[in-house]
């Protein structure tokens, strides 16, 4: 059985392609783009050119950064000697022009993982208990495990989509935290922003909704949209956002997370370190560069769609997606799955039990679509 974890997938994947011929020295799978002002417009070694490897598993956006960041990413090799203090507060004070809320209601992370680790912290440590869907994006559940936290997971429902029935009924007076990743990773599914509204005032007091929407903006169905204006409401409500995904600077490690002060300071008063004067002025370059995020936006959908119905004329089930990747049943076991796909230079998502022959693709460029769709049709039934 062939480990998949990420490291092990880097390494087999190294191997596999010195075997075929294929490696390249110093090739770094998976590499953000090279972050200057004249860094091609997709990350190396992965532009389907055919020589190198199609990375296809992180869920990376291989458009970003985006012009305004590479800029300013290139000129602030000057300033590394600097910390950002000034400038983080800077960064907040746009994040809350962006999102319509008072700055004390923002934190900045080194990548939304790391707020994702303290909340699972706080909310685990002394064997707190904390919901969550099956499957899901793990990062803040494996932390919380590791500080003592009791877990349940509530197995998704037949759309693949968080069942928030089973998830209320999974609410017990032990409960600290609910956590909802919208869209979800890996299924890709979405919940609309009322039926999450209607949850979090479902819930008991003192139990926290964490809505974790790293892939946002990259949904397009009707009622599919943010829950922030919960957190001003005054809710229990944490929303956790990042700049590696429609920004495409998951290598630059910076997300931010919003909430009540209250909660702000407890996530603080965790964390582990602060975001690089890198980060802090790339996103705030990034965030102001909308002809390039509405660019990435559209290009992602729309080679979504081409995979969705690609998919559909092979007669391949698909959850419904609407983040940069699609989770689909191979209809063969994964690891056999993965095999073919690596043997065309094509690295593809890991095993999410159960669904032990469903493969989470993500959406690159266009051209390493085509060379997936390609090798999805070439590969035996
Ligand atoms: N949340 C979800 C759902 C993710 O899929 C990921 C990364 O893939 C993260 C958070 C972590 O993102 P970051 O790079 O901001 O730490």
């Amino acid at each position: 059985m062939i480990d998949l974890s990420r490291r092990n997938l880097l390494a087999n994947s190294a191997l596999l392609l010195a075997g075929s011929g294929l490696a390249r020295p110093g090739l770094s799978l998976g590499a953000a783009g090279a972050a200057s002002a004249t860094a091609p417009a997709v990350a190396p070694g992965v532009t389907g050119a055919g020589a190198q490897p199609i990375v296809l598993c992180w869920n990376e956006n291989p458009y970003g950064p985006s012009p305004a960041a590479r800029a300013v990413l290139s000129h602030t090799i000057p300033f590394s000697c600097r910390y950002p203090n000034e400038e983080n507060g800077q960064l907040i004070d746009a994040l809350a022009a962006h999102e319509r809320i008072p700055a004390d209601h923002i934190v900045l992370g080194t990548g939304s993982g790391e707020l994702l680790r303290a909340l699972g912290l706080l909310n685990g440590r002394n064997g707190g208990e904390i919901i969550a869907a099956q499957p899901t994006y793990s990062e803040l559940t494996d932390y919380a495990r590791q500080s003592g936290a009791t877990l349940k997971f509530v197995p998704v429902d037949k759309a693949l989509k968080h069942d928030l029935t089973e998830m209320r009924a999974a609410v017990s007076a032990h409960t600290r935290a609910v956590y909802i990743c919208n869209p979800n990773n890996p299924t890709g599914t979405a919940l609309q922003a009322e039926a999450i509204e209607a949850f979090v005032n479902s819930l008991p007091e003192g139990v926290t909704t964490i809505v974790d929407e790293a892939y946002m903006d990259f949904a397009d169905l009707q009622g599919v949209q943010t829950v922030s204006g919960l957190v001003t409401q005054g809710k229990r409500v944490v929303v956790l956002r990042t700049f590696s995904k429609i920004h495409g600077m998951a290598g630059i490690r910076i997300g931010y997370g919003i909430a009540r002060p209250d909660i702000i300071n407890d996530i603080g008063a965790v964390a582990m370190t602060s975001p690089n004067i890198f980060a802090v002025r790339a996103a705030r370059a990034s965030l102001g560069d909308h002809a390039f995020l509405i660019d990435t936006r559209r290009r992602i959908i729309g080679s979504r769609q081409r995979i969705t119905r690609e998919l559909t004329g092979l007669g391949l089930a698909y959850a419904e997606p609407q983040g940069n990747f699609v989770f689909f049943n191979t209809g063969k076991p994964l690891e056999r799955f993965t095999e073919l796909m690596h043997a065309r230079s094509i690295l593809v998502g890991r095993p999410f039990p159960p669904y032990d022959t469903w493969c989470r693709i993500t959406i690159g460029t266009e051209p390493e679509v085509t060379a997936f769709l390609q090798a999805l049709h070439a590969i035996p039934a």
